[in-house]
């Protein structure tokens, strides 16, 4: 089969006929589909009804346990149980970790806005600094950019490698530059192209040399277990950074988002002693504490961590066919063609979908014009430039597999599309 690239101007021509033809059928059946958020499907949610069942009994248990009445204030580091969950989650001691309301993302911020306001362990807070830069190994969370945007924060971004972000410029530009001040990471399943890192990517990131003392990793662990296959594990920061002395370089993230209620989890942050001390005397003032009700809902449902791996079973068997539904249509529509290349990621929620260069841009448009709304092309990318237009994050989770099934062929036509348009120089 010959590559797009290889066709005359004629059969271009001829594809492109046939193809609007195709892409007019479908507009016309006036379909609203979204492959834009990574959203849980109500199935997944369902999965975690239980937790909303009474918890009477085991609110007296709990009481005893800290001493502490649930629905009274107070308890700002977490309920023991809640700590034990996120803790099994992380793979790291209960001790480790403070417990936050539902979102991560929100903690992020936070922490990011108590060293602007505060400084990091006694440093000069950022917000006084004349510049404060962030590494962004990209593509990335659109929101971890849309912190660094609030706060002003240059952003500087840094290739992903299949291990990983590329180590040799996060080794030289931390030890050469006192302004960078931290990193966002997505070290399992990264978002959005389900990127593992190897353990020798840890084991260097456990080694940085940063000229900043207040420089730190932001481990968002957001996707720690959120297998589609068999479990895939990396090394574990925290415990790397103890080996080199260095534990207090990192905060690490994670939520249950994607595992019980997208909205109504619960999250934390696993980080040294110092840190965590650092972050409570903030704390103290922001809250007099988080829904310990929910925590407990949580401690109980998940068995304090123990029930975790078997619920996220389940959330694969209802992942893994979306995924696969995207990825065949992917194979079947584009394979061959030589206009697009696509990861098929082991873990997560997202799709990488990679088009020709100055592409992405009308792909998406075409697919919004045929009722498939996307992520917006450069999203994934520091202040919205994605310097070739070709990278489209493809998010499975929300729709129904029929809903998907139109989606994805439609997604395959307006590549096709764009991809002879660019191809004949109208784009
Ligand atoms: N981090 C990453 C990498 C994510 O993909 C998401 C959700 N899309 C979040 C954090 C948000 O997590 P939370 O719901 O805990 O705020």
């Amino acid at each position: 089969m010959a590559t797009y690239a290889e066709l005359s101007k004629e059969e271009l021509q001829q594809k492109k006929e046939q193809l609007t033809k195709l892409y007019k059928e479908w507009q016309g059946k006036g379909l609203t589909l979204n492959m834009a958020r990574g959203k849980p499907s109500a199935e997944q949610l369902d999965l975690s009804i239980g937790l909303l069942n009474n918890i009477v009994e085991e609110m007296d248990v709990v009481r005893e346990e800290k001493n502490i009445d649930l629905r009274n204030y107070g308890g700002l580091e977490g309920i023991n149980g809640a700590r034990e969950l996120l803790a099994t989650m992380l793979e790291v001691e209960p001790e480790d970790i403070l417990i936050y309301g539902n979102s991560s993302l929100n903690m992020m911020f936070d922490t990011v806005s108590r060293a602007w306001v505060k400084g990091i362990l006694g440093n000069t807070p950022w917000g006084k600094l004349d510049k404060v830069k962030f590494l962004c190994p990209t593509p990335g969370y659109d929101r971890h950019f849309a912190i660094c945007e609030y706060f002003g924060i240059e952003m500087i971004p840094v290739e992903m490698h299949e291990d990983g972000p590329d180590m040799d410029v996060i080794e030289k530009l931390v030890s050469e530059d006192e302004s960078i001040k931290g990193i966002f990471c997505v070290p399992k399943f990264s978002n959005p192209q389900g990127i593992v890192y190897s353990d020798e990517v840890v084991r260097r990131f456990a080694n940085l040399n940063p000229k900043a003392k207040d420089f730190r990793i932001f481990w968002d662990n957001a996707y720690c277990v959120h297998y589609l296959y068999d479990e895939i594990k990396i090394l574990n920061i925290i415990e790397e950074t103890r080996k080199t002395g260095k534990e207090d370089m990192v905060f690490e993230f994670c939520s249950t988002s994607k595992v019980s209620f997208a909205g109504a989890g619960i999250s934390g942050m696993a980080a040294s002693e110092a840190n965590r001390k650092d972050a409570l005397a903030s704390m103290t003032v922001q809250t007099i504490g988080h829904d310990k009700v929910n925590q407990l809902r949580h401690a109980i449902f998940f068995e304090r961590g123990k029930k975790v791996a078997e619920h996220m079973k389940k959330h694969a068997e209802l992942l893994r066919p979306r995924f696969e539904i995207v990825i065949n249509a992917l194979e079947k529509n584009l394979g061959g063609k030589g206009i697009g290349t696509w990861g098929n990621p082991k873990g997560g929620y997202f799709i990488t979908f990679e088009s020709m260069e100055g592409c992405a841009t009308r792909i998406v448009q075409l697919a919004k014009e045929c009722g498939v709304v996307m992520t917006g092309a450069g999203a994934p990318f520091p202040y919205h430039k994605d310097p070739h237009d070709s990278v489209i994050r493809i998010a499975p989770s929300y729709p129904s597999r029929e809903e998907l099934r139109e989606a994805a062929e439609i997604f395959t036509i307006c590549v096709r599309l764009a991809s002879v348009e660019k191809l004949l120089g109208e784009i």
